[in-house]
């Protein structure tokens, strides 16, 4: 078996999917064409490639790639999944703290986020595997929140329907648009401080809720259930964000920031109360610039009559101020 003719490594924290879609860009092809010569009569782009492969068809990739399988292995979300939630069957619809892609043929619903400033300041830009997971709401780098859908169109991140011709996976194959251009809202920093001390837990196997020491399943179970349930908030959290019944894994990165702040204060053993969600704090952790929502037209005149703009960004702003917090 011959391997392809441009080897490509996987960068660091690379999404498996995404160094896929690129490694068919290097090649000069699109990635469906790299697929189909890789796995003929599989339709490999309706499935979500970041749950792994079977056996087989890891092996077959390995042999073409010039990579090995375990280094391939690693890029996919299943090291994560085996952390995380040990209990969870791969076959399982839904996997914990894993955003859910949905998809119809090869289009997506959603399930990927990305920085638009780390993808322009990479000199190869590429998709991180943090960027799939429901507890990464923003950038800890840049402080502002991930973008999971297209600046211009709001169309899903979908590189994996780029095409050769397009020669980097920036560009929105909705709309052509560069996702780098796309402008993200300042993050929440209690939203922040949840996601970096997930991130410690996952690398330490342990982390302290409250005041108890526990394993890493423990501690994003007790995650999972402070998240969930009813945002406790005074009513501008509401007006702000799209607030859904949907599960962890389907909300947008804005709805999001809300039950990771939320899960944050419980974590940390701070009171609860509707103080602690006042109408600045809310305002500020999550943003106030409509456009960042990616919200539909109909919903920024909702918006807008809810709260006359200027106001919401004059409390922004100062609150961005006091806390220190840059913005653009
Ligand atoms: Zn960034
Ligand atoms: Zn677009």
């Amino acid at each position: 078996m011959h391997s392809w003719a441009i080897r490509v490594a996987v960068l660091p924290d690379e999404l498996f999917s995404t160094w896929l879609a690129r490694a068919a860009l290097a090649q000069g092809c699109d990635p469906m064409y790299l697929t189909g010569w890789l796995w003929p009569r599989w339709r490999a782009w309706t499935v979500d490639l970041d749950r792994g492969l079977s056996p087989d068809r890891l092996a077959t990739l390995a042999a073409r790639s010039g990579l090995t399988a375990a280094r391939l292995e690693a890029a996919t979300l299943r090291p994560l999944l085996t952390a995380v939630a040990p209990g969870t069957r791969p076959q399982q619809a839904v996997w914990p703290w894993v955003l859910s892609q949905g998809s119809r043929n090869r289009r997506r619903y959603g399930g990927l986020q990305c920085c638009p400033s780390c993808l322009s300041e990479d000199q190869t830009p590429y998709f991180r595997r943090t960027w799939r997971l429901a507890w990464h709401i923003g950038c800890t780098r840049h402080g502002t929140l991930l973008a999971d859908h297209c600046g211009r169109c709001q169309a899903p991140v979908e590189p994996h329907r780029v095409r050769a011709g397009d020669g980097t996976l920036c560009r929105c194959p909705s709309c052509g648009h560069d996702l780098r251009g796309t402008n993200t809202a300042t993050a929440c920093t209690d939203a922040l401080a949840f996601q970096v001390a997930a991130d410690e837990v996952l690398v330490t196997g342990q982390g302290i809720w409250s005041t108890a020491k526990v394993d890493c399943e423990t501690w994003f179970g007790l995650a999972a259930k402070h998240a969930g349930g009813r945002i406790r908030g005074q009513r501008e959290d509401a007006t702000l964000v799209c607030l859904t019944k949907l599960s962890l894994n389907l909300q947008r990165p804005s709805e999001r920031v809300l039950r990771l702040r939320m899960a944050y204060r419980d974590m940390s053993g701070e009171p609860r109360g509707e103080m602690l969600h006042g109408q600045r704090r809310t305002i500020a952790s999550c943003g106030a610039v409509v456009p960042d929502f990616g919200l539909q037209h109909g919903q920024q005149r909702q918006f807008a009559r809810a709260r006359p703009q200027a106001t919401v960004q004059g409390e922004w702003v100062r609150l961005l101020r006091r806390m220190r917090v840059g913005h653009p």
